[in-house]
C-alpha cells in the first residue's frame, strides 16, 4: 500500500515513520511512504507558500497553487483517495482506518499555518479527518496517526495477524489487562487464571475485563456493544435463519442501525451490505430510511421485504439462497493433507477459475489470509475461502480432481478453521445448487428453514 504526504516538513514524516513496525514494513516494501515537499511546487521566486487571508485576520495561508501543483504531480490524473487532515473533518476512528487500509494509495494533505486555501480543497480533497477536538500547529502529526493506524491494518505488516483482530475497539470492547514475566512483581502477582492452561476460562475473563473496563473508562462504548449484545440474543430466537446477522455482529463486521424487538437493521460498512429482519412489511419499510445509499447489496430472509427493497435502491433481486451453518461441537475430519493458505502466487489460478469476482477482489481476500488452496502432488488443484461478509464460499475443485473429496476435505478444512477463530460457520448457497447443498448436508452442515434473498444490481 502506498502512501503520499504532501507537506512542507518532509523530514518530520520521514523520520517519524522510519522506525520499529512501520518502519520495517516500509524497508519490506508492503507499504511504501512517499514523504512531498509542497515547497518545491510552489512558482513563487522567493519559494513562498503563504500569503495573507483575503478579509482580514491573525495569521497565513497555505496558497493554493502550490497545494494543488503537488497534487496533480501525485495523482498524475488517476482517482486517489485523497485525505485533508484539519480540525474540521470527521473524527478518525478505527472502522475508517480498518475502510483506508483497503485502498491501494492514499494521498494525505497536511496544513499549517492557519490552513489551506479553501479553492485548493474543494478541487482535490475527498475525505476532511480530524484526530480530535484541539488544534494542533500542523498536519503532520495527524497524518502519522493515521498512517500508523491504517499501516498495522495492512495484511504482513503485524508478524501475527490476530493481534490487530483482538484489539480495543474490536466489537466496541476496550483491551482486557495483560501480563508478562515474572508471575510477581511488586509483590503483585499475575491472576491465577491466567497461569491455569484453561483456554475457555482465559477467554471468559478476558471478556468480562474488557466489560467491565469498557463499563467504567468509555460508557458511550459499552451501551453499543450492550444493544449489539441484545440484538444477537433476540436474533438467536431463530438462530439458524439469523446466522448470518448474528455472526456480522459477533464477528464485529457490522453496527446495529435499528433495533426494536424483532425488527432488525444492521449493517456492514466495509462491504456496504445491510441485513434485515421485520416482523412485518409496514415495520421493514419504516426501517428502510435508515438504511445508508451507498449500500450494494441487501440481504433479507423476508420475501415480503423485496419488493420495497428493489424500488427503494433500484435493485433487483439477484440470487435466493439457502443459508447453511455448522454449529456441532466436534471439528470435522479432513482428508487431505496438503491444504494450506493461499499466497498471493495463487491469484492468477485463483482469477481464471473463480468467475464471480473480479481479480482486486480476490487479491483482497487472499492478501487478509481468507483463502485456502488444496495441493496434490505439490500443485494447486482446488480452493476455497471467507467471504468479506463472513461467509464461506468461493470453492472450487480442477476438473481432473473432482470425485475425490478433495472439495468436501475443503469445506471441512475451512470450517474447522474459523470454529478455532470462535466463529460459527455459515454460506449461502444459491438455491439451483443442488450439489453444494447435498454436500455441505452430507458433511453435517444444517440448512435454515428460511432462504434469503440477496437484492443488488444484477452486474
Ligand atoms: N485554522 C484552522 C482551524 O481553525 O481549523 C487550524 C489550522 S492548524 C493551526 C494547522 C493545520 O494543522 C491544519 O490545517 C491541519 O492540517 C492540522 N491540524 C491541526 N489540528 C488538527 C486536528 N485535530 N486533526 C487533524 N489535523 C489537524
Amino acid at each position: 500500500m502506498k502512501f503520499h504526504v504532501l507537506t512542507l516538513f518532509p523530514d518530520m514524516i520521514i523520520q517519524g515513520l522510519s522506525t520499529s513496525v512501520i518502519g520495517r514494513a516500509a524497508e519490506r516494501n508492503i507499504i511504501n511512504i512517499n514523504a512531498v515537499n509542497i515547497r518545491d511546487y510552489t512558482l513563487d521566486k522567493h519559494k513562498k507558500t503563504d500569503d495573507y487571508t483575503y478579509g482580514g485576520g491573525a495569521g497565513m495561508l497555505m496558497q493554493a497553487q502550490p497545494v494543488y501543483d503537488a497534487w496533480r504531480e501525485v495523482s498524475g490524473g488517476r482517482k486517489i483517495r485523497t485525505v485533508y487532515v484539519t480540525p474540521q473533518g470527521i473524527p478518525f476512528k478505527q472502522n475508517l482506518a480498518r475502510e483506508l487500509a483497503g485502498e491501494e494509495e492514499i494521498i494525505f494533505l497536511c496544513g499549517h499555518y492557519e490552513g489551506i486555501d479553501e479553492r485548493a480543497l474543494e478541487e482535490i480533497v475527498t475525505d476532511y479527518v480530524s484526530i480530535g477536538d484541539y488544534v494542533l500547529t500542523g498536519g503532520e502529526l495527524p497524518a502519522m496517526v493515521m498512517i500508523d493506524a491504517i499501516a498495522r491494518l495492512v495484511p504482513g505488516v503485524l508478524n501475527n495477524e490476530d493481534s490487530a483482530r483482538t484489539e480495543s475497539f474490536h466489537n466496541d470492547l476496550l483491551e482486557y489487562p495483560q501480563y508478562s514475566r515474572p508471575k510477581i512483581w511488586n509483590g503483585k502477582k499475575v491472576p491465577d487464571v491466567l497461569l491455569s492452561g484453561n483456554h475457555r476460562k482465559i477467554t471468559q475473563w478476558r471478556l468480562e475485563q474488557s466489560r467491565e473496563r469498557t463499563r467504567r473508562i468509555r460508557p458511550d462504548l459499552y451501551e453499543k456493544y450492550r444493544r449489539k449484545e441484545e440484538a444477537v440474543k433476540q436474533l438467536s430466537k431463530h438462530k439458524r435463519n439469523n446466522i448470518h446477522m448474528i455472526e456480522s455482529l459477533v464477528r464485529g463486521k457490522a453496527e446495529l442501525l435499528y433495533a426494536e424487538g424483532e425488527n432488525l437493521l444492521i449493517y456492514n460498512e466495509d462491504c456496504k451490505i445491510c441485513m434485515i429482519t421485520a416482523e412485518s412489511r409496514e415495520a421493514g419499510e419504516r426501517m428502510l430510511v435508515l438504511a445508508p445509499s451507498k449500500t450494494r447489496l441487501f440481504i433479507t430472509g423476508q420475501d415480503f421485504m423485496n419488493e420495497p427493497v428493489c424500488s427503494r435502491f433500484s435493485f433487483v433481486v439477484y440470487h435466493e439462497c439457502y443459508q447453511v451453518l455448522y454449529t456441532k461441537k466436534e471439528p470435522l475430519p479432513v482428508r487431505h493433507n496438503d491444504i494450506r493458505l493461499l499466497t498471493i502466487e495463487a491469484l492468477p489460478y485463483v482469477t481464471e477459475h473463480y468467475d464471480m469476482g473480479d481479480e482486486k477482489h480476490l487479491k483482497k481476500l487472499i492478501e487478509a489470509g481468507m483463502m485456502y488452496g488444496a495441493y496434490v502432488d505439490g500443485r494447486l488443484a482446488g480452493f476455497m475461502g471467507v467471504h468479506e461478509d463472513g461467509s464461506l464460499g468461493l470453492l472450487f475443485v480442477d476438473k481432473e480432481h473432482r470425485r475425490r473429496h478433495l472439495g468436501e476435505a475443503l469445506v471441512c478444512y475451512c470450517t474447522n478453521r474459523l470454529r478455532e477463530q470462535g466463529c460459527i460457520p455459515y454460506a449461502h448457497i444459491i438455491k439451483d445448487n443442488a450439489a453444494s447443498l447435498s454436500l455441505q448436508e452430507s458433511i453435517g452442515y444444517y440448512i435454515a428453514e428460511q432462504t434469503v434473498f440477496w437484492l443488488g444490481t444484477d452486474a
